[in-house]
């Protein structure tokens, strides 16, 4: 049995033969607009920076593209799309942030999904962005199940910060405690809104002793 390659952009349509990729380059490097680094005073203590690769384009090709990859399993666009999200953040972090990551033995942690929601998708589609982002920084990436989600919460659509903040309180587990002690957590999500869902993991592992945590998105909307 051969390796099926996909033969044409996921995204666009474009032949994609050359490359063997699911996704073309037009809409992997020129197509959508780069979404910036943020640092500082408007992330809560501890989160030290938050990075989306692109600018959500709302009702357009991306947010199709990312609701696919949250419903369609989609493995391997997952883990091409944290890839290039992990070279970006390189290409794009200062000297000083990549040294604070160095120093302290960063671990990628996606955002687990409630384990009903997980069987029912088939997948978590934040742990195969995780597994690009792993490959592109050889950041070690935590295992499933050290981190789980043990509250289903309601949609979030429509609410603001602080109902979402309220919605998501107690919603993660951290079971190996040990694994963390010290570290930088680089926490990663497909797509970042007010950031709700990764302030709350962020919180419950710096209550926990990480040193500190960051934030990986393929968008940003
Ligand atoms: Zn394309």
């Amino acid at each position: 049995m051969g390796i099926v390659f996909p033969e044409t952009c996921i995204c666009c349509g474009a032949s994609t033969l050359a490359t063997g990729k699911s996704i073309c380059n037009w809409c992997c490097y020129d197509r959508f607009a780069n979404a910036e680094l943020t640092i500082g005073e408007i992330l809560p203590a501890g989160v030290h920076f938050q990075f989306s690769m692109w600018q959500f384009d709302k009702g357009g090709y991306l947010q199709k593209l990312l609701h696919d990859l949250k419903y369609n399993f989609m493995m391997g666009v997952g883990e091409e799309l944290g890839f290039l999200t992990g070279k970006t953040f390189l290409e794009n972090a200062d000297k000083d942030l990549l040294e604070i990551l160095d120093v302290h033995n960063p671990i990628v942690v996606p955002v687990p999904l409630h384990h009903k929601k997980e069987r029912m998708r088939g997948y978590n589609q934040a742990r195969a962005i995780a597994n690009g982002i792993n490959r592109a920084t050889r950041w070690e990436l935590a295992e499933p199940g050290v981190v789980s989600r043990v509250k289903r919460t309601k949609t979030q659509t429509g609410l603001s910060l602080s109902d979402r903040s309220e919605n998501l309180q107690g919603a993660f587990q951290i079971n190996h405690k040990n694994l963390f002690d010290g570290r930088f957590v680089v926490i990663v999500d497909d797509v970042y809104t007010t950031g709700a869902t990764t302030f709350e993991l962020a919180g419950a592992l710096l209550d926990e002793g990480i040193t500190g945590a960051g934030i990986l998105t393929v968008a940003k909307a």
